[in-house]
């Protein structure tokens, strides 16, 4: 009986192994943790909506790696695939989440923005502040694996409860379908809208999928708070403006993002969340608060400095170009946000970004005058 016991592990092996993706030049956080024992126990299971791990990692097995960010590999059909991969999501959220462990931690929130200290920037150095966030309507698949009635239930969803916002947040919703080629340019172009599905981050893992079916932006009249639609989360939540006014951006952000959940909780409906993974998003990089703030600001003399990667990491902050994730740098301005979401708040992440913004303009000065700059201790490790 044994004999034909270890027999049976033995062709489970083997037929898995049969199935195991090439990873050997990959350099993301799904293949630095699907061993084939992890890809075995996991390749047969599939969540109650019948998203499969092979469905999760497709984008990572794509996309060995991305020229800019180390990106992480995998991404949640829906609420449930958290759960079911658990066994292979957790290392990876370990990993890009600074050794935030979902096993045994709880995921704070706080949008009381008026904690914040100090958000006014030096706006000779930084052209406009931003917050983001993501959030997703429990009960429906997340964009990798809706079907095309769920995408649209989404839209609808949200639009109807968007109509509630009133006065600075009232505004109108534009559907993608119905927008002229030119007017969609020119939102992208002003940094309004996402890309076009050009991003195989994106294409692979099936999100642009009916595109640009059910798509769309909502936004008031001053273009200020934005809301995207079925994009990468079933909504973006952004609040934005030209300067250096994170304190208004952020005091904005978080009025508005409360007044839309209470919108849509009136309609019958509610957020995906859990107290271990806080908001439950399509990329587990966005999960807890799926908050990005972020600015656009000039370093000229600290951009070509050789230590300004390491002075970003040790901030925690991520540098990206001005035209989005997968667009390089064009001169020296760049998009600088916080690296982390999960295990500390939306006040915490903002204050983050507010407190290493200032310290990267400092160096900037400093640089200007001749001065030597200082690599910073490494915040929380
Ligand atoms: P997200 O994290 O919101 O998905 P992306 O990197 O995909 O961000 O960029 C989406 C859009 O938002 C791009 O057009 C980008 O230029 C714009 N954007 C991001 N940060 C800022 C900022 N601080 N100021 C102005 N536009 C921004
Ligand atoms: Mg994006």
């Amino acid at each position: 009986k044994i004999y034909i016991f270890f027999k049976l592990i033995y062709f489970y092996f083997l037929l898995s192994f049969a199935e195991y993706p090439d990873l050997r030049k990959h350099n993301n956080c799904m293949a630095s943790h699907l061993t084939p024992a992890i890809y075995a126990k996991l390749v047969d299971k599939a969540t109650p909506n019948g998203y499969t791990l092979d469905q999760a990692i497709q984008t990572g097995v794509d996309n060995p790696g991305h020229p800019f960010i180390k990106t992480v590999g995998m991404v949640a059909g829906d609420e449930e695939s958290y759960e079911v991969f658990a066994d292979l999501l957790d290392p990876v959220i370990k990993e890009r989440h600074n050794g935030y462990d979902p096993q045994t931690m709880t995921h704070p929130t706080d949008l009381d923005s008026s904690k914040l200290k100090s958000g006014k920037f030096d706006e000779r150095y930084v052209l406009s502040s931003r917050v983001r966030t993501g959030r997703s309507i429990r009960g429906l698949s997340l964009p990798p694996a809706c079907t095309r009635a769920e995408r649209r239930e989404v839209e609808k969803v949200v639009v109807d409860a968007l109509a509630g916002l009133k006065g600075d947040l009232a505004g109108t919703y534009y559907s993608l379908t119905h927008m002229t080629d030119q007017e969609q340019q020119q939102l992208i172009d002003d940094h309004f809208l996402f890309d076009k599905p050009v991003s195989p981050l994106l294409t692979c893992s099936g999100m642009a999928r009916d595109w640009p079916d059910a798509r769309g932006i909502w936004h008031n009249n001053t273009k200020t708070f934005l809301i995207w639609i079925n994009e990468e989360d079933h909504t973006r939540v952004i609040s934005m403006e030209k300067g250096g006014n994170m304190k208004r951006v952020f005091d904005r952000f978080c009025t508005g993002l409360k007044e839309v959940e209470r919108l849509i909780q009136e309609k019958g409906w509610e957020f995906m969340w859990n107290e271990r993974l806080g908001y439950i998003l399509t990329c587990p990089s966005n999960l807890g608060t799926g908050l990005r703030a972020g600015v656009h600001v000039n370093l000229p003399k600290l951009s070509k400095d050789p230590r300004f990667t390491k002075i970003l990491d040790n901030l925690r902050l991520q540098k990206r170009g001005t035209g989005g994730v997968d667009t390089a740098a064009v001169g020296s301005t760049f998009d600088i946000s916080n690296l982390d979401r999960l295990g500390q708040s939306e006040v915490q992440l903002v204050q983050t970004v507010v407190d290493g913004v200032n310290y990267l303009i400092e160096c900037e000065k400093k640089l200007e005058k001749g001065q030597d700059i200082k690599i910073p201790p490494p915040i929380r490790k």
